[in-house]
């Protein structure tokens, strides 16, 4: 049996701004751990959001640049979850209505358009460093960095039109490079300014209907793109293969055994209960400034 690979990416720029999306804290890296915080990225009691307009004007010039359709409406709202990295219990996304939709980007390597199905802005969580092991397994504690909290990310979302791992390495790679050179994104990889995931499938070859997919989270780096979904997809057909079934699961791609684990099975969408954000007015752009920005 052959089969044929479909993914999808969903790739996190960090917003080149000096400040944090909905408060004045500094997005500076490594600087000491929580002196980067106001009460908002704190998630204080009463502490209310005021958007960034450094932001908003980057994430205009991001779908620009990707030849998206800027949304004269959007709206902020609340996705709802617990971790230790979000002292609020919710984190601030567009959902149903994100500042930009469609979009597309060329892969010259392969005379191939990849569509874009939104870019939505949002804010990200902090930063978990784990004590007494090395990563997660085996850790004693863990030590809540906020510094990160609330720092400006677009996501771009991309169509699940993707056939290759190294056709997902031109993608990010394409992404990369437009952002970093419209000055939109600092392109860090290093510092976690780009990082992306992929959702990964397969089906057998002249199948119509995709199969379940996986997706592995924060992947940092080009070559471990590539790696982790030459990894899953071998793995997915060893799994179909003997008898199993693939289950719809976030993983985890470690750099040193070049293979990816299961962190959690697959939250629905509806379980973050997203609704808008009441502390934040519907983001309105008008006209004269996509023209500006363009
Ligand atoms: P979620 O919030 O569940 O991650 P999104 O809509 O944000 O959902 O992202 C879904 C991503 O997964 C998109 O990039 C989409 O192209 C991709 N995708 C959807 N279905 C499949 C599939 N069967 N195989 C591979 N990729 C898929
Ligand atoms: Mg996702």
């Amino acid at each position: 049996m052959t089969y044929e690979l479909i993914i999808g990416l969903e790739i996190h720029a960090q917003l080149n701004t000096k400040s944090k999306l909905f408060c004045t804290a500094a997005t500076d890296f490594g600087d000491a751990p929580n002196t980067n915080v106001s009460p908002v990225s704190l998630g204080l009691p009463g502490a209310l959001p005021v958007l960034n307009k450094d932001a908003v004007q980057l994430a205009i010039m991001a779908g620009l640049a990707l030849d998206s359709d800027i949304q004269e409406r959007s709206v902020f709202a609340r996705k709802n979850y617990f971790f230790a990295d979000l002292p609020k219990g919710y984190q601030i996304s567009q959902f149903e209505l994100p500042i930009c939709l469609g979009g597309h980007v060329y892969l010259d390597e392969f005379d191939k358009t990849i569509h874009v199905t939104r870019i939505h802005m949002e804010e990200d969580a902090g930063k978990l460093n784990h004590q007494g092991a090395d990563g997660i397994a085996g850790a004693t504690s863990s030590i809540a960095d906020l510094n990160r909290a609330g720092v400006p990310l677009i996501e771009i979302v991309s169509e699940p039109e993707i056939r290759s791992a190294k056709e997902a390495r031109a993608y990010m790679e394409t992404v990369h490079q437009t952002l970093s050179f419209i000055g939109v994104c600092d392109g860090d990889l290093e510092k976690g300014s780009f990082r992306c995931d992929a959702n990964i499938s397969i089906r057998p070859t002249g199948q119509r209907e995709f199969g379940t997919r996986t997706e592995v989270k924060n992947l940092n780096s080009f070559r471990s793109l590539e790696r982790a979904i030459n990894f899953e997809m071998k793995r997915q057909i060893q799994v179909i293969e003997s008898g199993g079934k693939i289950i719809q699961q976030t993983m985890n791609f470690d750099d040193v055994t070049g293979e990816t684990s299961a962190l959690r099975s697959k939250e629905n969408a509806h379980d973050y209960r997203y609704f808008p954000d009441p502390d934040l007015k519907p983001l309105l752009v008008f006209p004269d400034q996509i023209a500006n920005v363009r």
